[in-house]
């Protein structure tokens, strides 16, 4: 392999863009170079749980993974503490980048074994592809960098910096003065995610999720801009707002035989304002929603955070009868000992582990004790990103209460949840 660093040498941005230049002078006359970043989601927790030197092997296990996907001109070098670059320079187009990306997604699908103990990463990769004569590294670098942030927040295994331009998270944009524009507008809009009881077969609840009907920009996802509506202090009324729209088209909502419970997102922020309880007060009393309907969910890393100010805080949220949701359950630090003395009712049982649950045996084990403990803690457990029957019978068969996911509906707006709704009301009827 032409110019590679020893793994264990970080190289510099600007070292890398001689790299670059290298792979474009040895390639083998093809037209197209592509770059993925590579980076590990989860090894600083690694690090905190098990030592930085487990962590350390495992990011030089990654390297020589990566150099089992790479061909004779490819180059793999480190370049952060948890990120590897890898140049292809000699693609006949940029679709074989995807090929080579799902490629390294499958290699580290196996566990890492360390010292006798099996380690899971998680990654997610940046691509930009340039063609020959093209070439500027700093620019394609920031653009697979771009385009790793996109995979990331989506929680995609890659994403390309073409969809990145599509999806406009492109550094001109000024999202939080158009953020306050559209709240004023009424381009926030809510979509609906049923959730379906899986032993009765029939719809038990729904989770509301965010949209942003962008003028230009299209439909876009929460991820592209809760994190900026958190930064600027707009979070609290997109919340706010959120919960309010939601209540109010839960009293347009079909009667189902039996009543719908109703989740919506709650902010790690909201946990240490004092308004929150005033608000789901107003909220709950202004659209009439009995209390014990409403479903706040938490993520697990917003609970842990500060634990005694969220005791406090969904203590009085218990009092009035509304139900605490622990979202993205076993992507944190929290366990089952943290949440004993806390007032929840439910765990969401991350998608990241639920979509692998058939080509992953630990994930498989991790959703199979999740569910094991919960049972004996009296939580009710939805399991999220459930996208095929298969999944379902298999949560079913290890008593999951619910799911919610593409084989049961995507996310919808008002008028097609209304209908859904409808469609469903005396029992869900399963795809063909
Ligand atoms: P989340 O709460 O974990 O929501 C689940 C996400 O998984 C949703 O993405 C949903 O569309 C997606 N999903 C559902 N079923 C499947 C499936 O079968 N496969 C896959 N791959 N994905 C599935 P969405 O709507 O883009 O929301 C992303 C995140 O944004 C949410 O993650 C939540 O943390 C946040 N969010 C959404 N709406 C709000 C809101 O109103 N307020 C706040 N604070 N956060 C929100
Ligand atoms: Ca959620
Ligand atoms: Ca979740």
């Amino acid at each position: 392999m032409a110019n590679q660093t020893p793994l264990d040498v970080r190289v510099s941005y600007d070292a890398l863009g001689r790299h670059l230049d290298d792979a474009f002078a040895a390639k083998a006359g093809r037209a197209t170079l592509a770059l993925l970043v590579v980076r590990i989601h989860n090894l600083r927790r690694i690090n905190a749980t098990f030592g930085h030197e487990v962590g350390r092997q495992i990011l030089a296990e990654l390297g020589e993974r990566l150099h089992t996907v790479a061909r004779a001109y490819d180059q793999v070098h480190l370049i952060g503490d948890d990120e590897y670059a890898l140049i292809l320079p000699d693609l006949t187009d940029g679709g074989h980048a995807e090929l080579a990306a799902s490629k390294v997604v499958r290699t580290v699908a196996e566990p890492f074994c360390i010292n006798e103990t099996l380690h899971k990463i998680a990654i997610s990769i940046g691509i930009d592809t340039c063609r020959d004569g093209e070439i500027d590294p700093a620019r394609l670098l920031q653009r697979a960098e771009l385009a790793l942030a996109t995979a990331e927040n989506r929680k995609l295994p890659y994403a390309l910096y073409e969809d990145v331009t599509a999806l406009a998270t492109a550094v001109d944009w000024d999202v939080e003065a158009e953020l306050a524009d559209a709240l004023e507008s009424g381009a926030l809009q809510m979509y609906y995610q049923p959730q379906l009881d899986i032993a009765g077969n029939y719809i038990c609840g729904v989770e509301a999720l965010m949209r942003w009907r962008h003028p230009t920009r299209g439909l876009l996802t929460p991820t592209l801009f809760i994190p900026a509506a958190e930064r600027s202090g707009l979070i609290d009324q997109l919340t706010w707002a959120a919960l309010n729209m939601t209540l109010q088209h839960a009293g347009e909502w079909p009667l189902m035989p039996s009543p719908l419970r109703v989740s919506v997102n709650l902010s790690a922020t909201l946990l240490s304002n004092p308004e929150l309880v005033t608000q789901v007060a107003n909220a709950v009393r202004i659209w009439q929603l009995p209390p014990q309907q409403l479903v706040l969910e938490i993520t697990e890393t917003a609970l842990v955070r500060d634990v005694d100010e969220s005791y406090a805080m969904l203590k009085r949220l218990q009092d009035m009868r509304i139900n605490i949701s622990i979202d993205d359950f076993g992507t944190g630090y929290a366990s089952f000992a943290y949440f004993r003395n806390l007032p929840v009712r439910e765990i969401k049982i991350d998608l990241c582990f639920v979509s692998h649950m058939f080509d992953n045996e630990a994930d498989r084990h991790i959703v199979e004790s999740i569910l094991t403990l919960a049972q004996k803690f009296h939580l009710h457990v939805v399991a999220e990103g459930v996208a095929d029957g298969r999944t379902l019978d298999a949560l079913g068969n290890m008593g999951c209460n619910a799911a919610q996911g593409y084989f049961i509906a995507e996310p919808m707006p008002l008028d097609a949840f209304c209908e859904f709704l409808k469609l469903h009301r005396k029992g869900w009827r399963r795809p063909a």
